[in-house]
């Protein structure tokens, strides 16, 4: 289970490597004893836009409305963009919402945390993916698997080019937001974190593919942050103007 502070990066987690990545040919193994525990208590599955699409085509309800039904929202504390977890639903022993009588319930729409599980998965700037092993304490019957052929299990190979697209907005998006950030009162920053959920999360339409409407999304955006450092500058110009006038 990770830490709270590794869960930060719009939709991504942020982990600290410590082993090494393994090639797709490669055999790992691990210790499974099928007690379900990796769905309780969690607070740690965070979702991309795609995962939420994903989760909403199979529910057929709009994005919003399982964001507000089974998720969790906040501002990630570094990198400043929206972040969206699965909320454990308390009176049901801190199950994972979709945990019903120990199976998944979107299991065809699992988040991609889950699907990886114990694999993680990390993609650099330059869009290179790589999987490691992560560290477990679970026990029970030893699984042994090629990676490939554990990937392909839950078709995560055919979602990676969504992923890295994902991963790599999430990593200009922050750099932009950080400038942002230093220009913006608390009422653009807020209208700011508006923008960046509907085009992160909110604006899709479940009857069309996430891809083309993510890139759709990622165009508005520019143009809203645009309007709205434009109005920035124009009310600290007006505020200069009536400092300068007082001090004649
Ligand atoms: S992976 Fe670990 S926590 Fe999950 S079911 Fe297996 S033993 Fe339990
Ligand atoms: S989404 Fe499914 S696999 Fe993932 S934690 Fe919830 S019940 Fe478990």
């Amino acid at each position: 289970m990770l830490k709270q502070s590794q869960i930060d990066l719009c939709g991504r987690v942020d982990f600290t490597r410590e082993v090494p990545l393994l090639g797709r040919d490669e055999a790992f193994s691990f210790a499974c004893a099928g007690c379900g525990d990796c769905c309780r208590g969690r607070e740690d599955i965070v979702l991309s836009g795609f995962d939420l699409w994903r989760i909403a085509v199979r529910l057929r309800l709009p994005m919003r409305t399982v964001a507000r039904a089974f998720c969790k929202a906040s501002i990630g504390q570094v990198s400043r963009l929206p972040v969206l977890r699965l909320a454990p639903v308390r009176e049901e022993g801190n199950n994972c919402p979709f945990l019903t009588e120990d199976h998944c319930a979107i299991h065809e729409a699992e988040p991609l945390v889950c699907a990886l599980y114990p694999l993680a998965q990390e993609i650099t700037r330059e869009g290179e993916v790589g999987y490691f092993l992560q560290p477990t304490r679970c026990g029970g019957q030893v699984f042994e698997a090629k990676v490939g052929d554990y990937l392909a299990r839950y078709d995560v190979p055919a979602r990676e080019a969504t992923d890295v697209r994902w991963a790599q907005t999430c990593l200009a998006l922050e750099d932009r937001v950080e400038v942002l950030e230093a220009l913006f009162e608390p009422v653009f920053l807020r209208r700011m974190q508006q923008k960046l959920w509907q085009a992160l999360y909110y604006q899709y339409e479940i009857t069309q593919p996430f891809l083309p409407q993510l890139e759709k999304n990622l165009v508005w955006l520019e143009e809203e942050l645009e309007k709205l450092s434009a109005l920035q500058r124009r009310r600290n110009a007006r505020f200069d103007e009536t400092i300068e006038k007082i001090e004649r």
